[in-house]
């Protein structure tokens, strides 16, 4: 018998039938003589209409109020899903996230969940039940209703899994793993067996959003074991099959050794280049420059400092296109008053490629490959950031496809062995 935590996105409860459909498959579970918690979201579209209809009231809406309104989304499904499961015969209950003490912070729309007081569900699962919970929510110390961002449940569930040290943590979403690269781009594109808690980490903060990033840092935090699967596969699935089925996602300890050098090519699209020429090569300057930026609270991802020539560099950095302008407007206005830059140059056409694998670590090469195979196409490079396990580059915006699918082939991302 094993303890397990399910979770259940929008999709997967978007209508009543999806909500009989994830009722059969945990009774399924339950049958088979697990344990089942299961975390749910607001079925789809639920959210975006409550927060929605709060801006129709104030244009941006009170934060504590607005999380008044946007949990109440779980509320709904909790009770349904809880209804299903008892028309299969088991006993259910559901809880929201404040009656099992999710207590968080007090950051509203975007609380950190700090303690969960697992004793109730615990008992509860004693005596046999199936216990529903709703995501996405807590409440801060004072009682007030939090919640943790959009896609929390997510992180409700691997919260869940970690205070109640669940065997695993199983994310159903609509999609049936985690990939190679995105499959849209790259038909060939496969579903990876297992991935690290590192390469997840990477490939998330990359754009492939499978899971809210905040879950796959907990997970890595408290060791929670969790798989992705799909919720559109019949509900009938053997028990065996379905367990096997989907993406686990692993400690690197656990990684068989055949693993795959390379396991995936991330992009984001949407970003945009600033390079501020000639600046004084002094103390401070760095600063000066991302100093005002973080100021405007704009996020800044890639930055490079060339070498010094006649006591001037060249200083490039990248943002998220949205905060092109900007960021733009900021350097001009208050930075380079001060520092003189003999130009400011940006490009807003430029998106990010990245080979990620923590094979990259015992293997020589994956670098000169990467670039082989950029330049065999003929895309011209304009940065390149390396971390121990990933190396990423900016192209151009149009190449983008291109480099994503060349760099799938030249890896043998098709067809490695998982
Ligand atoms: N219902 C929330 C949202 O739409 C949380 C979630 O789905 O994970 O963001
Ligand atoms: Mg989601």
């Amino acid at each position: 018998m094993a303890l397990i935590v399910q979770k259940y996105g929008g999709t997967s409860v978007g209508s009543v039938d999806r909500i009989k459909n994830v009722a059969r498959r945990i009774a399924k579970w339950h049958r088979a003589g697990h344990q089942v918690v299961v975390v749910v979201s607001a079925m789809s579209g639920e959210t975006n209409r409550l927060i929605g209809l709060a801006k129709e009231i104030q244009a941006s809406p009170d934060p504590r109020e607005l999380d008044v309104v946007a949990s109440t989304g779980e509320q709904v499904t909790i009770g349904l899903v809880a209804m299903a499961v008892q028309e299969e015969g088991l006993k259910a209950k559901s809880y929201t996230g404040p009656q099992v003490h999710v207590l968080t912070d007090s950051a509203f729309t975007k609380a950190r969940i700090l303690e969960i007081d697992e004793k109730k569900i615990r008992a509860d699962l004693a005596a046999g039940y199936v216990v529903v919970v709703a995501g996405f929510q807590g409440a801060d110390e004072h009682g007030n209703i939090t919640t943790l961002g959009r896609g929390g449940s997510d992180t409700s569930a691997v919260a869940m899994a970690a205070a109640l040290k669940a065997d695993e943590c199983l994310i159903y979403t609509d999609v049936d793993g985690v990939y190679t690269t995105d499959p849209r781009i790259v038909p060939e594109a496969r579903r990876l067996t297992t991935v690290t808690f590192e390469e997840m980490l990477e490939m998330a903060s990359l754009g492939s959003k499978v899971l809210q990033i905040r879950s796959v840092e907990f997970a890595g935090k408290y060791k929670v074991r969790l798989r992705v699967l799909s919720s559109l596969t019949g509900a009938d699935l053997p028990l065996a099959e379905e367990a096997q089925s989907g993406t686990l996602i692993t400690f690197e300890e656990d990684t068989p050794m055949e693993k795959a050098v390379i396991s995936g090519i991330a992009f984001s699209r949407d970003e945009a280049k600033i390079t501020l020429t000639r600046v004084p090569d002094r103390p401070g300057i760095a600063y000066q420059i991302l100093g005002a930026i973080a100021d405007a609270n704009i996020d800044v991802d890639m930055i490079v400092q060339n070498i010094s020539v006649d006591g001037t560099t060249d200083f490039s950095f990248t943002v998220h296109r949205n905060e092109y302008g900007k960021a733009m407007q900021v350097l001009q206005s208050t930075v380079q008053p001060v520092i003189q830059a003999r130009q400011i140059i940006g490009d807003p056409m430029i998106c990010k490629v990245s080979v990620v694998g923590i094979g990259m670590r015992s293997h020589v090469g994956i670098a000169s490959l990467m670039f082989r195979t950029l330049s065999e196409e003929g895309i011209n490079i304009q940065m390149i950031t390396t971390s121990e396990i990933k190396i990423s580059v900016v192209v151009e915006d149009k190449y983008m496809e291109l480099a994503v699918r060349a760099l799938h082939k030249a890896f043998g991302l098709e067809q490695a062995a998982a």
